[in-house]
């Protein structure tokens, strides 16, 4: 059997609601006064939640702090049918994050690059500008990228607008 086998692909309408739960982790992490970012591990299902994590600081992203605790506990070979949902594309940092734990999908709603139209070069936050998808093709594992979801893109950047602009 492949080290890979090919994931069944989540559902747009499954997309949709997984990324909108991802947002109320962002929305719950901007009232804990951190950055409006959320994630989730969603089990090969896609639809139970398995972890949720908003954002810590800077270098304790939403992301990546979810992808240690989920390798610390469930199998990698397990990892690999799960999926990363994320309310904005993963960083440079989050993304390998996810390639050494062998989380096989990753879905985001927001682009980096419409976070960088938000952030700036604002101190907290300077956004980069390195696609995930560029990330995931240096890599040896055949991961799956959806994203960005126009259908809740305006939802999931409303808390960025509104947090980068007042801080
Ligand atoms: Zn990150």
């Amino acid at each position: 059997m492949s080290l890979y086998p090919q994931n069944s692909a989540p559902s747009s309408a499954s997309i949709e609601k997984q990324l909108l739960r991802a947002n109320d982790i962002a929305l719950a992490s901007m009232s804990a006064g951190r950055h409006p970012f959320g994630a989730t591990l969603v089990a090969p299902d896609h639809e139970t939640v398995l972890l949720t994590q908003g954002n810590i600081d800077s270098v304790n992203h939403a992301e990546s702090t979810l992808l240690r605790a989920a390798a610390a506990r469930f199998d990698a070979s397990y990892l690999w049918g799960c999926t990363l949902y994320t309310t904005v594309e993963p960083c440079a940092m989050c993304t390998a994050t996810a390639y050494w734990a062998n989380v096989g999908t990753i879905a985001y709603g927001v682009s980096e690059k419409a976070l960088l139209d938000c952030t700036g070069a604002h101190p907290e936050n300077p956004t980069m500008d390195l696609p995930c998808r560029d990330v995931v093709s240096r890599g040896q594992k055949p991961i799956s990228v959806y994203g960005p979801i126009d259908a809740v893109q305006e939802t999931l950047l409303a808390p960025h607008t509104q947090f980068w602009r007042a801080s």
